[in-house]
């Protein structure tokens, strides 16, 4: 592969929780075991976990801490700094926000978040929130109308628009109010494995209309219906994507350091075990451009094209 890109990890509230650094080999996503594979482009995410009343504090201590111990890793803010990652061959982060409730009730919190270098925002978590319904949410409300001019906020700074976690509701709102490309992060087919937090086709096709991309979760759960799953389960919703909208269009997620071991794979459990997908498709006939876009290229054109 020439590059490697994964949409999402929570490994940033793990390491400011524990007060590590992301080199810690303990981490599924560390910049030791990416130093090997690199140039590699991680989304890591500031995770607001719903328990935490002050959404944007929690934001704001988990991206500080990430900058005070950067280690080795660049921080992705512009067309600019993407080149100098791939030319150097170093390890890029984009910080991301998983949960919009980050900003708690003041849209203006978006521009502090941006300075300090997100470019990428989800609308939600599982449960409902301030803008919107949640994928595990009982209502069929969807957006709220700060959920609205938080969207038009977030294209107005050109920060990516993640709908991973929102409810199909909230799915359909978004796309009414937007206009530029949308991406699921973290997420995986709904006709192959029926799951509230997984994409129905039509879905799909609508993000790739707006040539955005589905990063697969690597999560049992939303992989299949049958306990743990593997390498093999990831290929198949990359397939399903692939029939469905072309190859260009999806790309992988892994949520590192936000699965549980009772929820992981039973074979790629971390970033030095990538290799067993690589190979996997190699075998399903996957040819050498196909599986560049999989693996990090589809990634690099959505990027390329969203931040300034
Ligand atoms: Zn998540």
């Amino acid at each position: 592969m020439n590059i490697y890109i994964d949409g999402h990890c929570d490994t940033l509230q793990i390491s400011f929780d524990e007060k590590n650094k992301i080199n810690n080999k303990k981490y599924c996503f560390n910049t030791t075991d990416a130093k090997t594979i690199a140039p590699v482009i991680q989304m890591a995410a500031a995770f607001i976990n719903p328990k935490y009343q002050d959404g944007f504090e929690r934001a704001n201590n988990i991206i500080d801490y990430y900058l005070e111990n950067k280690e080795d890793t660049i921080i992705i803010k512009s067309k600019k700094d993407i080149e100098t990652v791939i030319k150097n061959k170093k390890i890029g982060i984009i910080l991301t926000i998983e949960n919009g409730k980050a900003i708690e009730n003041d849209i203006n919190n978006i521009d502090i978040l941006y300075n300090k270098g997100i470019r990428a925002m989800s609308i939600n978590w599982n449960e409902d929130n301030l803008l919107g319904t949640g994928a595990l949410t009982k209502s069929n409300k969807g957006l709220t109308e700060l959920g609205k001019k938080y969207l038009k906020k977030l294209e107005e700074k050109n920060i990516i628009i993640d709908i991973s976690h929102s409810s199909e509701q909230t799915f359909w709102d978004a796309i009414k109010c937007t206009t530029k490309t949308i991406v699921a992060t973290h997420s995986c087919c709904h006709s192959l494995c029926n799951h509230p937090r997984n994409l129905k086709d039509n879905q799909i096709k609508e993000i790739a209309k707006r040539a955005g991309i589905v990063g697969i979760c690597f999560c049992s759960p939303f992989l299949t219906q049958h306990g743990k799953a593997n390498a093999t389960d990831i290929i198949k919703h990359i397939s399903h994507i692939i029939q469905l909208v072309g190859e260009d269009y999806v790309g992988i997620g892994t949520d590192f350091d936000g699965v549980d071991e009772e929820q992981a794979l039973s074979d790629i459990k971390r970033i030095y075990d990538m290799n067993i997908l690589v190979n996997e498709l190699k075998k399903c006939g996957y040819q050498e451009s196909t599986i560049n876009k999989i693996m990090g290229e589809n990634w690099l054109r959505v990027i390329h094209n969203n931040i300034l």
